[in-house]
């Protein structure tokens, strides 16, 4: 799945003469296995005089990850990650040593490499050099971000509402951010606040989804699949929907990953109630809903016919709306719901009006349903997937492709299964904090904001 280019380059003879002529090498990304360390390396956290205390609890808590934890820069160490606990720094000028300090271990930083910053989101009341300060962080971690080479990648961990550095969703973010699972996001900030879940799975071993029931729409290929069979390792049974004409594919999917094949065109007006009653008579209960179904249909405006606008908005948008309302009315505890938006609902693109309405239409049902979900203890998030690698994108004119592959910071485009590890992030208890949140997993495209 990886390209050709990326593959060239990272290879043999190839490899010299990229070297050679100074050709851009996109890294080969280091991906989830079962059984790896966490990060490549011995982790630094630093912080700011005032933020002290939470990197100390921060540090205590990476230590029982059993990871390598140092609180010095030092030369002789090819490091994993370096986190910086900005938590507290209250004035522009607070932050200067921590930074400088990363900056002088980041040569030494190995190959997939993660700069990781944890900080508070600005707040109501807060002075003008608080906010200065804390909305600052995000223009860093941005930068620093654009500046990692060989696979590394810089997130950001925004806390909000007061909560505390060691929260489970904090540590639960953290811990993404940090690991494997998160190759392709990259220059993304997320917004964490307080939960009650007192999850530890990652750390005691049992998986995350273990005993849950996820339902994956459009999963008889592509990111779908891909969902399907990251919800299914991380514990959960897995009811796989897609249309009835791609029954084989979706037989394959749910018989792969052990679940249950629902066939069901997402846009039939009973499509909620038809994937609860599947869910509880299966298998009793329902606990993530992945709105992963989609289509494009592009067309410049100027050329576009009501039924291309239609089809996508029905797929994208409106049958997501519709289940979201029978699985509201329903008032399932703790229901987590991840839908699919697009890189293009949050900067546009050209030829596809249609499609960008409908993601970004996802992004805004989804910040209006965090609220009506986060009283039962569930959550709503969005993901936004940038240039992945699927049927979809393998339609693209080459030339377009190609460039779209190289705009992004990490250089290449994303897999499947970068999209889908994501989601099984947001789909897992201790993420219950994040909501209301778009993960943008675009290696740092250039595009948006
Ligand atoms: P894909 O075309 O490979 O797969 C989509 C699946 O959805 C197919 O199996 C299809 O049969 C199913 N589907 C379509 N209409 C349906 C309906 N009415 N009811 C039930 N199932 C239906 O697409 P993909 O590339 O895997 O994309 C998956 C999601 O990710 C989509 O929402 C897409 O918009 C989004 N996305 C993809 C990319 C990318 O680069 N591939 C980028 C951004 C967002």
């Amino acid at each position: 799945m990886t390209d050709r280019y990326t593959q060239a380059v990272n290879s043999g003879f190839t490899k010299t003469l990229a070297k050679k002529l100074g050709l851009p090498r996109p890294a080969i990304l280091r991906r989830y296995r079962a059984g790896d360390p966490l990060t490549v390396g011995p982790v630094l956290v630093l912080s700011d005089g005032a933020s002290k205390g939470d990197a100390d609890a921060l540090a205590q808590a990476l230590l029982g990850w059993d990871l390598d934890v140092r609180r010095q820069p030092t030369d002789d160490v090819r490091w994993g990650a370096v986190v910086l606990v900005l938590t507290e720094a209250a004035a522009p000028t607070d932050v200067a040593e921590t930074v400088l300090a990363a900056g002088s271990v980041l040569r030494r930083l190995a190959g997939n490499g993660r700069v990781v910053t944890v900080s508070r989101a600005p707040a109501d009341g807060d002075s003008p050099a608080l906010a200065a300060t804390r909305n600052g962080v995000d223009g860093f971690l941005r930068s620093v971000a654009k500046e990692l080479r060989a696979g590394a990648t810089g997130n950001g961990v925004v806390l909000t509402d007061g909560a505390g550095v060691d929260s489970t969703s904090a540590l639960a973010t953290l811990r993404f951010f940090l690991s494997a699972r998160s190759a392709y996001v990259d220059g993304q900030l997320l917004r964490v606040g307080p939960t009650d879940a007192t999850t530890g799975s990652e750390t005691t071993g049992r998986r995350p989804l273990e005993g849950e029931v996820a339902v994956v729409t459009g999963a008889a290929r592509g990111i779908g699949a891909s969902i399907a069979k990251v919800l299914a390792r991380d514990g959960a049974t897995v009811v796989c929907v897609d249309v009835p004409a791609a029954g084989e594919a979706l037989a394959a999917t749910a018989n792969a990953v052990g679940g249950t094949a629902l066939q069901l065109d997402v846009t039939t007006d009973d499509a909620g109630e038809r994937i609860l009653a599947h869910a509880r008579e299966r298998h009793g209960r329902l606990d993530v809903v992945v709105h992963n179904a989609g289509i494009t249909r592009d067309k410049l405006l100027a050329n576009m016919k009501s039924a291309q606008w239609d089809s996508v908005v029905a797929v994208n948008l409106a049958a997501q709306l519709r289940i979201n309302e029978t699985l509201l009315a329903a008032g399932i505890e703790g229901l987590r719901i991840v839908s699919l938006a697009s890189t293009s609902g949050i900067a546009g693109n050209k030829g596809q009006t249609n499609y960008g309405f409908s993601k970004a239409g996802v992004i805004g049902h989804t910040r209006a349903t965090a609220g009506l979900l986060a009283s039962s203890g569930g959550a709503a998030n969005a993901v936004a997937p940038g240039f992945i690698e699927t049927e979809m994108t393998s339609r693209i004119p080459f030339a377009t492709r190609e460039v779209a592959r190289r705009l992004p910071t990490l250089a290449q485009g994303g897999r499947p299964v970068d999209v889908a590890e994501a989601i099984a992030f947001l789909a897992s208890p201790a993420a219950a904090g994040v909501n209301g949140q778009v993960l943008r997993v675009c290696g740092q495209h250039l595009v948006g904001q």
